[in-house]
């Protein structure tokens, strides 16, 4: 049968139970058998007494199949994971904690916040390559939302009120590559050259509206600044700033706008969907993955859930 199930139907087929997961996720976590952690010894007992634990046969440290991934410690099993990464990966809008609640019958936001978060926080490839080739670079504010906010000031460059973004996204032919999104603390040349130094390969290229933080980047990325002049900035950098208005109605129609605190997070699952847009069932495969090799997190470290939209 596929690993990639392409439908609810194929999914629930796949894994009618948390048998079939588990087998699913020891076999991506440990692809050529199992591995103990602690000596690296590849001889286990699977345990009788907890479900999805091994023991090592030589120093006999247990291990759960949950262990040191995003899904450590968490008492929800592991078909609601699998349905929640399933949902989330493979939706084209991705779906809210709120949607996610109703969905899988979650008993409080709370759980399915928290569900969601962990799963946002794995859906950074830990091993991804920078971009090649040509890449538009450039530059966006975001309203945060805030209960109280006043009226949200500031014009053109400054964050003032708003959220900086850095995006950069590769072209390949007629058409978008791969890309990156970060949320930057300002438009200084200190801030956007970080970025572009840790999206872009040396011997890459960026095109950009020819801003002075773009002005001095360093020798080994090339600089192709556009000057604006009489065109619009939509015009010279057509994908970067289209992918800037997808991701603002996005923020917008999903989450009815982001924080300030979780911005980075949500700038890294849409980066995850539109870099998998080609190959969404294949991309649930990818989360669990990635989910398996992201340290854990706890309720703590994301500190509070978002108030419904
Ligand atoms: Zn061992």
């Amino acid at each position: 049968m596929s690993d990639h199930p392409s439908s609810l139907i194929a999914f629930q087929r796949r894994f009618p139970d948390d048998a079939a997961c588990a087998r699913y996720l020891a076999e991506l976590r440990w692809p050529e058998g199992f591995v103990c952690p602690a000596c690296a010894q590849r001889s286990a007992w699977q345990l009788r007494t907890k479900p999805w634990t091994y023991e090592c046969r030589g120093c006999r440290r247990q291990t759960s199949l949950k262990a040191g991934s995003v899904m450590h410690g968490s008492k929800l099993s592991l078909s609601l994971w699998f349905w929640a990464a399933y949902l989330m990966a493979t939706h084209s809008n991705g779906i809210s904690a709120l949607q996610l609640q109703r969905q899988l019958g979650l008993g409080s936001y709370k759980t399915a916040w928290l569900l969601c978060a962990k799963l946002r926080a794995a859906m950074v490839d830990p091993k991804r390559n920078p971009l090649t080739g040509l890449v538009e670079v450039d530059e966006t504010t975001i309203h945060y939302r805030h209960r109280q906010a006043a009226a949200a000031g500031g014009f053109g460059r400054s964050p003032k009120g708003k959220l900086l973004i850095a995006g950069a996204c590769e072209i390949k032919g007629e058409g978008p590559g791969r890309l990156r999104l970060a949320h930057v603390a300002d438009a200084s040349a200190a801030s956007l050259q970080g970025f572009i130094v840790a999206a872009l390969a040396p011997d890459s290229t960026a095109m950009t509206d020819g801003w002075q933080g773009y002005a001095s980047l360093p020798n080994i990325i090339a600089h192709r600044p556009e000057v604006v002049g009489t065109r619009k900035a939509h015009e010279v950098l057509p994908w970067i700033h289209r992918v800037f208005s997808n991701f603002k109605t996005w923020a917008l129609g999903v989450y009815h706008g982001l924080r300030d605190k979780h911005l980075q997070a949500y700038l890294d699952e849409f980066v995850f969907r539109f870099n998998r847009r080609r190959s969404r069932p294949a991309a649930f495969r990818s989360l669990l993955l990635f989910a398996t090799r992201r340290h854990p997190i706890t309720y703590n470290m994301l500190i509070q859930p978002e108030p419904r939209g």
